[in-house]
C-alpha cells in the first residue's frame, strides 16, 4: 500500500473531478493544481496550493507553459525506497507528489468538430503528457490517473484503506497511462501526416483514405522502398505482407537451407507456392499453382532477380515483385508499371495489430511448429511424406480460414497442388473448391498428395468427400469432440492421418 498525502490535480475535463476532490479532502490529502483546475475546485470550497508554488513560476506563453518544470517532474520521478534520491529530494527541497490527476487536452474532440489547424496544434497537450508519462514510471510509489472512468475504483479503493492504494492498481493505472499516451500520440501523428499530404493514392477503395505509419522500432515491409514501377498501394501492402509471411514461414521450414521458393498471393491468399532445385522452376510452379489467378498478382521469391528471371514476366501482368535483390539488366526488362521492392525475409517476432471499432487487438504472430506431429490412423505416413504433410500444414496455415490445402511432392520439389480458402464452413471448402478446382487443373490422381485443414475436422463429412476424390493423406490439427469419430472414418476408408495439435485460424 502507498499512502497519499499530496496530489496533483491538472485536468482539462473537469467530470467527476469534485467527488474526488472529496474523497482526498476526507483524507486530509494536500490538493494542489493547475490554472483551471484550481478554479474549480477553490470555486467548490476546497484549500488547493496553486501549481507555480511549486514550479516558482507562474503560467507562461498563453497556457503552453503551466506544469513543466525540474521540481514537479522530480516530485513525482523521484525513488521513495533509494536512499540517494530520497538525500537529494531533501537537498534540492523536493517534497514527494503521490497522486497525479491528469486528462489531455481535446485532440481528439478537436479533429472530431473540424477544428481549424491552429487550434488542433493549440490542442496538442505537452504538460500532460509529460506529467502523466513521469508518474507512471514510477508507479512502485505514484498512483496515476488518466482519465474520469477511473475515479469511482480509485475513491472506493482510496477510502477504504484510508487514504492508500495497491501495487496492482498503481501498476494498471501506469499501463493505461502509456496506452492513452500513445494513442494519444497516434491521433497527432495521423493528423500532421494528411495535413503534410503524405500517405497513399487511397486505400482499399478509392473514397478512403490512407497511409502507412512506419514503427520505427520494426524492420520489414513497411520501410522498405519500391525500387521501380506506381508507388505501393494499400491492397499491394496487404497483398505483400502475406506473402513475405508466407516465405518466412518456408524460411523456417526449412531450417537454414533454404531452396528457391516463390509465393504469388491475390486478395492476401498465396495462390501459388513452390519451392523447387532452380529459380525459375520454382517461379514457374508456383504460377501454375492457379495460373488465372496468378494474373495481377504480387509475387514474393527468396532468390535475386535475374534477366532470365524477368523474362519470365515479359508476357505477364504482376502488381508487385518483391525480392532480396533484381540486377540491373532485369529493372530495365521488367515492365515499368511493374512495382518491384528489395526485401530482406527475416521473421520477427512482433505484435500483430488490428484495428476494431473503438481500439486494437493485439496479438503475438501465429507461429509454425510441428513438433506434436503424430500419426493417428492404422495407416501411416512414410517419412517423406510426412515431411510433405508438414508443407501442407505450412501452406494452409498461410490461407483464410476456412481453408483447405492439397500440396504435392516431387523429389525435393514442393508445391501448393490447389487450395480453398475464405470458406464460412470447412467442407464447401472441400465439396465445392477442391473439387472444382482440381476438375480446372484436370487433376485426377491426388493418391500421392497432402490435404491440410487449417483447424480441426467438426464431422466425419470432409474425410468422405476427400476420401471419394482419392486423396490418400490428410493432416489437421485434431481437437474436435468428433475426433474419435474422424478417425474411424479414416480408418475405414484407408485414408492416413496426422494430427498437429496446433490450430491455425487466419481471420
Ligand atoms: P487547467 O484547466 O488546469 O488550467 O489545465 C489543465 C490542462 O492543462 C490539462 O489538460 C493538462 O494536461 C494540461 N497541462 C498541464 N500542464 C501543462 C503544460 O505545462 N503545458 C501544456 N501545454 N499543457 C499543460
Amino acid at each position: 500500500m502507498a499512502q497519499i498525502r499530496r496530489a496533483l490535480l491538472s485536468v482539462s475535463d473537469k467530470t467527476g473531478l469534485l467527488d474526488l476532490a472529496k474523497a482526498l479532502a476526507a483524507q486530509n490529502v494536500e490538493l494542489i493544481a493547475s490554472g483551471g483546475t484550481a478554479k474549480t475546485l477553490q470555486e467548490a470550497g476546497y484549500q488547493v496550493t496553486p501549481v507555480e508554488n511549486l514550479s516558482g513560476k507562474g503560467e507562461a506563453f498563453q497556457g503552453r507553459m503551466k506544469t513543466i518544470s525540474f521540481e514537479i517532474a522530480s516530485s513525482l520521478l523521484f525513488r521513495r525506497e533509494d536512499p540517494q534520491d530520497i538525500a537529494q529530494a531533501k537537498d534540492l527541497n523536493i517534497e514527494p507528489i503521490d497522486l497525479l490527476v491528469v486528462n489531455l487536452y481535446p485532440f481528439h474532440e478537436t479533429l472530431a468538430k473540424q477544428g481549424g489547424f491552429q487550434e488542433c496544434i493549440e490542442n496538442i497537450d505537452i504538460g500532460g503528457p509529460t506529467l502523466l508519462r513521469a508518474g507512471a514510471k514510477n508507479f512502485r510509489s505514484v498512483t496515476v490517473l488518466c482519465e474520469p472512468a477511473q475515479y469511482p475504483q480509485f475513491i472506493s479503493e482510496f477510502t477504504e484503506s484510508k487514504g492508500a492504494t495497491t501495487f496492482e492498481f498503481r501498476q494498471k493505472c501506469a499501463a493505461q497511462v502509456y496506452t492513452m499516451t500513445a494513442f494519444y500520440d497516434l491521433a497527432i501523428a495521423g493528423y500532421l501526416n494528411q495535413q503534410a499530404g503524405a500517405g497513399l493514392r487511397y486505400g482499399e477503395n478509392p473514397h478512403q483514405k490512407a497511409f502507412v505509419l512506419k514503427d520505427p522500432f520494426q524492420e520489414g515491409l513497411a520501410h522498405s522502398r519500391s525500387l521501380q514501377g506506381k508507388e505501393m498501394s494499400y491492397n499491394n501492402y496487404l497483398d505483400a505482407d502475406f506473402a513475405l509471411k508466407t516465405l518466412q514461414d518456408v524460411h523456417s521450414w526449412q531450417g537454414g537451407k533454404a531452396l528457391p521458393t516463390a509465393v504469388v498471393v491475390k486478395h492476401n491468399t498465396p495462390c501459388g507456392l513452390a519451392l523447387a532445385e532452380t529459380p525459375l522452376r520454382a517461379l514457374e510452379k508456383a504460377w501454375k499453382g492457379d495460373e488465372k489467378s496468378s494474373f495481377g498478382g504480387i509475387i514474393a521469391l527468396n532468390f535475386p532477380v535475374t534477366d532470365e528471371l524477368a523474362a519470365f514476366f515479359s508476357e505477364k501482368f504482376v502488381e508487385v515483385i518483391l525480392a532480396p535483390s533484381f540486377t540491373d539488366s532485369a529493372r530495365e526488362k521488367l515492365k515499368k508499371n511493374c512495382r518491384i521492392m528489395e526485401v530482406g525475409t527475416q521473421a520477427k517476432n512482433s505484435w500483430q495489430v488490428r484495428s476494431i471499432e473503438g481500439g486494437l487487438l493485439v496479438q503475438q504472430q501465429d507461429t509454425f511448429d510441428l513438433s506434436n506431429m503424430k500419426v493417428v490412423t492404422a495407416k501411416t505416413f512414410a517419412d517423406d511424406k510426412k515431411r510433405l504433410a508438414s508443407f501442407a500444414m505450412l501452406a494452409v496455415k498461410n490461407l483464410k480460414s476456412n481453408a483447405i490445402a492439397i500440396c504435392s511432392q516431387d523429389g525435393p520439389e514442393f508445391e501448393l497442388t490447389t487450395m480453398g480458402s475464405g470458406q464460412t464452413n470447412r467442407i464447401d471448402c472441400i465439396e465445392k473448391l477442391i473439387t472444382s478446382r482440381l476438375e480446372d487443373k484436370k487433376i485426377t490422381d491426388v493418391s500421392e498428395v497432402v490435404l491440410a485443414s487449417d483447424a480441426f475436422f467438426p464431422f466425419a463429412d470432409s474425410v468422405q468427400v476427400a476420401a471419394k476424390l482419392g486423396v490418400k493423406y490428410i493432416i489437421q490439427p485434431g481437437g474436435s469432440v468428433k475426433d474419435s469419430e474422424v478417425i474411424a472414418e479414416a480408418d475405414r476408408l484407408g485414408i492416413a492421418m496426422m494430427f498437429t495439435g496446433r490450430r491455425h485460424f487466419l481471420h
